[in-house]
């Protein structure tokens, strides 16, 4: 028996409003968290501040608030800890990292000259079992590694962008929805860039500290980021931070002919006007059982003790009903 609380958290990048996709995030794992009396934390990833904007941020906030997803603590806002980020990157992280000057430019001409020199199909590594490959693809759709040609150029760290080298194996983890997952981060994403020229630290860096640093045990978050999962845990590893105990990464919000939904689609901003309405639309597209219609904090409650994640096991995506 753990003496301490499972952990569990929602990191949303504040780039727009809450939309059904993030907003089952959201629910799926504060239910799933307190079904297991854990604690329930709020990370805003906003390192990216041409993307966020603190009017999205304060909104989200207010929506949570209203649908009765109440935090757990202080609300970590990852544009305040850059400097816990930086730390990473000379210390635990020196090693496995290196300046990088390869443009966009220089990168897509040598994948275009590659591409035509095979002109067969890319080379890639299968992608992971039990998913469904147009999604994944549609997920990631530029899954062209880096060369590594900086790798040993020994360039000034604080002049240009640093990259990671992730692992050239396979990395296995159980995840509580899509099942056994066994990844080679270094053919599926190559060594990525954790900070911009610029200073921005990218999200793999700081999900992956912060997940350790707020000693998560429990995350419950979308599909599509299912790819970096064998990254973050490589990451988290070289960092000397906990591992996570259990991941769980949930299907995709479809609409009703079960093509995933379009960007545009899916960042329609929730309509938190009746939100009682939206936690009872939610938990079924969840296909969690029903709920009686009551004030939010009364169905989260009832949402709670019913929690139950099998049937979402093995599916990638979920189907919104014909309206
Ligand atoms: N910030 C990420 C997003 O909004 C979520 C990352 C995560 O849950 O690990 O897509």
């Amino acid at each position: 028996q753990p003496s301490s609380p499972p952990i569990g958290r929602f990191a949303p990048s504040p780039t727009g409003e809450l939309h059904l996709g993030s907003l089952t995030t959201a629910l799926a794992s504060f239910c799933h968290i307190k079904s297991l009396g854990g604690k329930w934390l709020l990370r805003i990833e906003d390192t990216d501040t041409e993307r966020c904007d603190r009017q999205f941020t304060e909104q989200i906030l207010i929506d949570l608030e209203v649908l009765g997803l109440q935090w757990d603590g202080d609300v970590i806002y990852q544009s305040e800890r850059i400097d816990i980020y930086n730390d990473y990157l000379s210390s635990d992280l020196l090693a496995l990292t290196y300046g990088c000057q390869c443009s966009r430019k220089d990168l897509e001409r040598y994948w275009s000259q590659q591409a035509q020199a095979s002109s067969t199909t890319q080379d890639l590594e299968p992608l992971p079992a039990g998913l469904n490959a147009t999604d994944i693809k549609q997920l990631l759709p530029n899954r062209q590694r880096y060369p590594r040609c900086c790798l040993n150029a020994n360039l000034n760290r604080q002049q240009h962008k640093l990259r990671i080298q992730l692992p050239d194996h396979k990395i296995g983890f159980s995840d509580g929805i899509q099942g056994l997952q066994w990844d080679n981060p270094q053919q599926t994403l190559g060594d990525m860039v954790v900070r911009r020229q610029d200073g921005m630290i990218n999200y793999i860096l700081a999900a992956s500290l912060d997940d350790g640093l707020q000693q998560v045990t429990h995350i419950m978050r979308g599909l599509d980021i299912l790819p970096m999962t064998t990254a973050q845990i490589s990451i988290m590893q070289a960092a000397n931070l906990p591992a996570i105990d259990h991941w769980y990464h949930l299907p995709l919000i479809c609409n009703p002919d079960g093509q995933k939904l379009s960007k545009q689609n899916l960042a329609q901003p929730i309509d938190t006007r009746d939100p009682s309405k939206l936690i009872a639309d939610a938990l079924q597209l969840l296909q969690q059982p029903a709920v009686d219609r009551d004030t939010p904090t009364r169905m989260l409650a009832q949402a709670i003790a019913q929690w139950d994640n099998t049937p979402l096991q093995g599916k990638s995506a979920l189907n919104l009903p014909n309206y």
